[in-house]
């Protein structure tokens, strides 16, 4: 019999929601169904305004996230977090790279050394990538092998075990029909996309690292996604807002 695999969901808040008693709500209910999993890691990025509060809540049964950090420790950077700081408060994980981030003029180069920093003060960082479009002659996949070269071009292979990628086509990201990438296809893109983790690290390295799945996924189509598409879980927006379906989410995803 294949043998399970453990699941790791994250659930990014973006900039939601938009009271911190609405966050310290919808956090309380997601941390009561995450404990009754066994096979499955969760981890909250909320707003970082919100992650001290949360943080008490939480206590040590529960890991936290931010959704950005800068890459310099201190500064004349107006508006800016630092790893540092995101450690001090209680952060456990960074995500680095996010596609909204990189509209805003987020390049590889400035990833990479965000990974750096998050490597420096112990953070987890969980790396996103993922093609704005899909053409039919395949070009994605060689933007794809780019994206993921330049963005983990600091990272040496004794630091792999402080990383996650997060696929995120971003043409299946925040979709109101709910269509996320389908599990086969998702299959083959994640086994491209570890084929380019094995040209940088080799097969032993490249293997251990876990893949994410992120875009519109939702408790009806979790299953597909994760049990076809060769993943060790998901990064979720808009779902992991919503306590009742973020808990069938990871309810299914902990029976797989
Ligand atoms: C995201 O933005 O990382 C994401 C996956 O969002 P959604 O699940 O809402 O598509």
């Amino acid at each position: 019999m294949k043998k399970k695999k453990r699941m790791f969901i994250a659930g990014n808040w973006k900039m939601n929601p938009q009271s911190l008693e609405a966050a310290k709500e919808v956090f309380r209910q997601i941390k009561k169904s995450a404990a009754k999993l066994k096979n499955t890691d969760v981890v909250i990025c909320p707003p970082t305004l919100y992650l001290s509060e949360l943080k008490k809540i939480a206590k040590d049964d529960f890991a936290l996230g931010v959704q950005n950090i800068h890459w310099e420790l201190s500064g004349s950077h107006t508006g800016e977090i630092s790893a540092r700081m995101a450690a001090d408060v209680g952060a456990h994980y960074s995500i680095i790279g996010h596609s909204e981030r990189r509209a805003m003029g987020e390049s590889d180069e400035e990833v990479s050394k965000k990974i750096a920093a998050a490597f420096a003060e112990g953070l987890v960082g969980i790396v996103c990538v993922g093609e704005r479009e899909r053409d039919t002659e395949g070009q994605y996949l060689e933007f794809l092998k780019n994206q993921i070269e330049h963005s983990l071009a600091g990272v040496s292979k004794s630091q792999v075990k402080r990383l996650i990628l997060a696929y995120e086509p971003v043409w299946a990201i925040g979709r109101k029909d709910n269509a996320a990438l389908g599990g086969k296809e998702l299959y083959e893109t994640v086994l491209y996309i570890r084929k380019v983790l094995l040209g940088i690290y080799g097969k032993d390295i490249a293997f251990g690292i876990p893949v994410l799945y992120g875009g519109s996924a939702t408790f009806q189509n979790v299953g597909d996604i994760l049990s076809e598409g060769e993943v060790e879980g998901l990064l979720v927006g808009r779902q992991s807002l919503e306590p009742e379906g973020f808990a069938q989410l990871l309810r299914i995803a902990n029976s797989l």
